[in-house]
Order: structure tokens, then sequence, then C-alpha cells
């Protein structure tokens, strides 16, 4: 299995000594960095193993690969000799690992850390994207000996990652670390065992020392959150899928299930540029079920084999499962935001209810099928008109623009008015999508987004009196449906109201560099 390595960037040895002891348990490798040690500090590199008290791995990172080290190649090797000096017989004195970079040419220095026991990294960074031919790359990084192959590459799309991703699978079957820098490749740092890595590396995000590398994830969500420890070649993966996704709430409802159900699962963001690329990067990973969040619910469709009624219905799909190698196609937002809405109402349906529905996206469309099906009527306002239009028109429901002329209607649609547009969301806009309505404070309003809890627009509805209520019950109540469309399992009761009371805003985000 896949070991955690914790990088240690801080300026002093002492700071890096406190970084690794608050994070001791989530740690089975530390790197000390030393190109990010002040000068000074450097002299002392060479007790730092025997301080550590766990195995170590020695690295002077070249700016030209990523890292912070500015000076002389002479000046660096010396460095490294110092490092590696004065062999301890008890090897846990001595660096277990030294990163030496593919194009390091000073055999005695690799001959000494061999003599020691120190095993070799062969390192090749490239910071700025992928290569063409990354299986020649590592057959022709192979050397004599127990040395470890590392390859880190800048992924700047999902089509990057299948690259690495194709790669692992072909590459020869020697310890190796394969990384996908970046946003994009932040799973290949999860399911560093499906990548067939040796380890991954992590940083202590809580701390405030600079980043090792672009997309590292915190080391105790890598630990306790993602179980990265427990994650084998046949853990069942599941995930989300959508950009920016960075906010969302599903890692932390989904991974506290497995937890505590000990299930050999794990749910992981995607975070992509393409829908497609994603599924084949999906495909290969066998993964047996997604989450599909924003802007993917249309796009994800023309790949599904099979669609449910209300993914038919509605046009968007929120979660997608593999049955036989196929793609098949549900939307749980339906019932997510219904019941969470009557609950919130203390009502058994929407009779005489006139709703105003802002936004016209898919989540919408969940929403009018619902208010149809529940027996309200409906106004649809939205920035592109056309396709407020489109929506109404289904159900024989009102729609307007979010100009002055489309808030005029709302008086007549004021019972309840639902914001289901992305601004005011997290790494969106954060605009209120209905700035021109001034609230009377008898409508009851509920916003979509749960991240942040109150929106401009909810905090305006709450401070005209009205009742409100944001997405988060809604998101919850259509995960447990879509837990149980990826699992064949009901959540269990005492599980579910665990999961609910805990603090959500502690884990509310994919926490990453
Ligand atoms: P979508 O399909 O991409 O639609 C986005 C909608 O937001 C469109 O109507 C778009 O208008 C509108 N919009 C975006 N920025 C705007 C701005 N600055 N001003 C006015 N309108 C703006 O996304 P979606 O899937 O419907 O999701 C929308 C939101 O609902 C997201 O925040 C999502 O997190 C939330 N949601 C929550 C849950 C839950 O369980 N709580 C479930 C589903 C969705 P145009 O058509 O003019 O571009």
């Amino acid at each position: 299995m896949s070991k955690i390595c914790l990088c240690l960037t801080a300026t002093t040895i002492q700071r890096n000594l406190e970084i690794l002891n608050n994070n001791r348990k989530y740690a089975d490798i530390a790197e000390l960095r030393v190109d990010c040690l002040e000068s000074d500090e450097r002299l002392y590199i060479r007790r730092f193993p025997e301080l550590a008290g766990l195995p170590v791995i020695l690295t002077i990172r070249r700016k030209v690969d990523g890292g912070y080290y500015t000076g002389g190649e002479g000046a660096r090797v010396k460095l490294l000799a110092r490092g590696l000096a004065y062999a301890n017989a008890d090897s846990r004195f001595n660096f277990a690992y030294v990163d030496i970079e593919d194009d390091f040419d000073v055999p005695s220095l690799e001959e000494a850390a061999r003599t020691f026991g120190t095993r070799i990294i062969r390192s090749f960074h490239n910071v700025n994207g992928v290569i063409d031919d990354i299986p020649e790359k590592i057959k022709s990084m192979q050397r004599s000996g127990d040395e470890i192959i590392k390859v880190a590459l800048a992924v700047n799309s999902t089509g990057d990652v299948l690259r690495v991703l194709q790669a692992a699978k072909t590459a020869p079957k020697k310890d190796k670390i394969l990384i996908c820098m970046g946003h994009y490749g932040i799973y290949s740092r999860i399911l560093a065992e499906k990548f067939n890595s040796f380890l991954t590396y992590s940083r202590a995000l809580s701390e405030s020392e600079v980043s090792a590398a672009p997309g590292q994830l915190d080391i105790k969500d890598l630990a306790e959150l993602y179980r990265l420890r427990s994650i084998s070649k046949k853990t069942k993966i599941y995930g989300l899928v959508g950009y920016p996704i960075k906010s969302s709430v599903s890692p932390w409802f989904f991974n506290s299930i497995f937890k505590i159900d000990n299930s050999d699962a794990v749910y992981v963001p995607f975070p992509t540029d393409s829908i497609n690329d994603l599924l084949d990067v999906a495909e290969e990973l066998n993964v047996q079920g997604l989450s599909v969040t924003v802007p993917y619910k249309e796009a994800v469709l023309p790949r599904l084999r099979g669609r449910s009624t209300s993914v038919r219905s509605i046009g968007a799909c929120n979660t997608i499962y593999r049955n036989n190698n196929d793609w098949y196609g549900e939307n749980t937002d339906c019932a997510g935001f219904s019941d969470s809405l009557l609950e919130f109402l203390n009502k058994k349906n929407l009779k005489r209810q006139k709703i105003t529905v802002v936004g016209a996206g898919g989540a919408a469309r969940a929403v009018a099928a619902e208010i149809f099906r529940l027996g309200g009527q409906a106004l649809i306002l939205n920035r592109t008109v056309h396709k407020a239009r489109n929506i109404a028109a289904q159900y024989n429901f009102r729609w307007g623009g979010l100009d002055s002329q489309g808030i005029e209607k709302i008086s007549k649609y004021s019972n309840i008015i639902i914001q289901t547009t992305s601004a005011g969301m997290e790494g969106h806009d954060s605009a209120d999508p209905l700035e021109l309505y001034a609230f009377t404070g008898k409508e009851a309003v509920m916003d979509l987004i749960y991240a942040p809890p109150e929106t401009p627009f909810l905090k305006r509805a709450a401070a005209a009196g009205c009742r409100i209520i944001n997405g988060h019950n809604m998101v919850i109540r259509q995960a447990c449906l879509q837990y149980m469309r990826f699992t064949g399992k009901e959540i269990p009761r005492q599980i579910l109201s665990m999961i609910s009371s805990t603090g959500v805003n502690s884990w509310n985000k994919i926490r990453t560099d």
C-alpha cells in the first residue's frame, strides 16, 4: 500500500520538527526540503533523521524543478554529501532516502548512498506540462539496484492525467512514484495506490510554510478523511465530478459513512475540464459511481447508456453509476429538494403555493419538475431569458428575466422564493441575483447553496424577516439517495444522525494548497 510522506518546507530545523510532531501520527515518511531552509540551518541537516525518528528523504529541489534552491550545482553536491556523511551503524540515524534528479551525475555520491543503505529516489520533474512518452522516460531512468523512480508532471487538463494513468499501467513493476501536479491531478495523490505509486506527498495545510508542489493535499485529510493507508487495489472508488468543486460537502459525507461502516471504499474529488476525458479516467480506475455537479449535469447525458425517468423528464443528471461497464444516470436532486422544502414548510404538497424560482440551470429544472409534481405554480426568472422560457413551457409556468420587468412579476408568486443559481456560491460570482427585489418578510425563502451557509441573497431575506433555509439539508438528502444507488445499502439511522450533527463546516472543504 502507498505510504504518506509529509513534506517539510519550513526555514528552520526546529520548526520542521514542530510540524512533524504535530502530524506524526499521519506520516509514514518525512521529506526534508533542504532548499527551503535558511543557509545557516543547512549546516545541521545531518542530525535530522535522528531527531525526526521516522524514515526521512533528503531533498534539495532546484528552482528549475519547482523547488527553491538557487545556488550552484557544486554547492548542492556538497550539501547532499553533508547529509549523507558519517553513516551510522544504526540506519535510523541516517537518511533513509535521497532524492537525486535524473540528470544528476556524481557517481561517488550515489555510491556512498548505496553503501550506507540510503535508497535513491531517481526523480524527473516537469513543471510546464506532461511529456510525450512517459513510459519511455520511466524506462530510460532505470539504473541498477534498488532505486525508486519518481516522475512528477504538471497536468493542465484531465487529458494529461489520463496519459499519466495509462503510463502507470504500462510502466515496469518496480517501486515508483507518479505524481500529477496541480488541481486537475489531486485525485492522483489520494489514489496513489491505483497509480502504482510507492508514496504520496502531502503537507500540513494548517501550518503556514511554503508550498512544496501544487495540488498537495492536507496530510490529516489524506490519513483520516480518505484513509489512504487502507486504500488497496480492491478498494471501490466513488467521487464527485465538476469544476470548481473545492467547497463540496460530499467527500466528507461519503467518506464519513464509509469509515463508520468500515467499507472498503473511498470517495474522491475529480475536478475536470472535460467530462468525456474524466469518464475515460474513471473507466481506467474502475470507478463505480459519481456525483455530477456544476457544470456537467447536462454534458454527461450523451455518455449514458440508460437514464431514469427523472433524468429523461428533467434533462439533467447528478448521479451516474456503472453496470456491466456502461454508465447509467439518475437525478437525486429532485427528491432531495422536495423532501427538504416540504419539511421546512411543514407541508405535504405545494397546492395553492405561488413560487418564484430564480435560475434556469440543471438544479432549476429539478426544482420546477418537483413544484409541478407537488401541485404548485411557478414563475421562472433567469439571467438568460430563453432558458427560463424553455423550462416554464414544459409545465405551463410563467417566466421572465432578472430585470425590472421580471422582478415585477414576483409580487404574484411570492409565497416561496427559491434561489437556484450558482451566484453567491464559494468560488463563483458573489452577486445577489435578485438584488432588484425588496423582500416583504412574508416569503419563505430557500437557497440551494450551502457553502457559504448564507449567501448575500439569503442574508438579505433573513434581514427582511423572511423564514430561510439553505441547501445543506437538501444536499445531505440527495447524497443519501446517491449512497443507496451506489452501494445498494440504506444508511443506518444512527450513522445518519451522527453525521448530521457533526460540524459540517469543519469538513466542508476539499483542502489543497
Ligand atoms: P448550472 O446548470 O450551471 O446553472 C447555473 C445557473 O446559475 C444558471 O441559471 C445561470 O444563469 C445562473 N447564474 C450563474 N451565475 C449567475 C449570476 N452571476 N447571476 C445570475 N445568474 C447566474 O448549475 P446548477 O447545477 O443548476 O447549480 C446551481 C446551484 O445550485 C449551484 O450553486 C449548486 O451548488 C446548487 N445546487 C445545490 C444542490 C443541493 O443539494 N443543495 C443541488 C444542486 C445544485 P445563465 O443561464 O444565465 O447562465
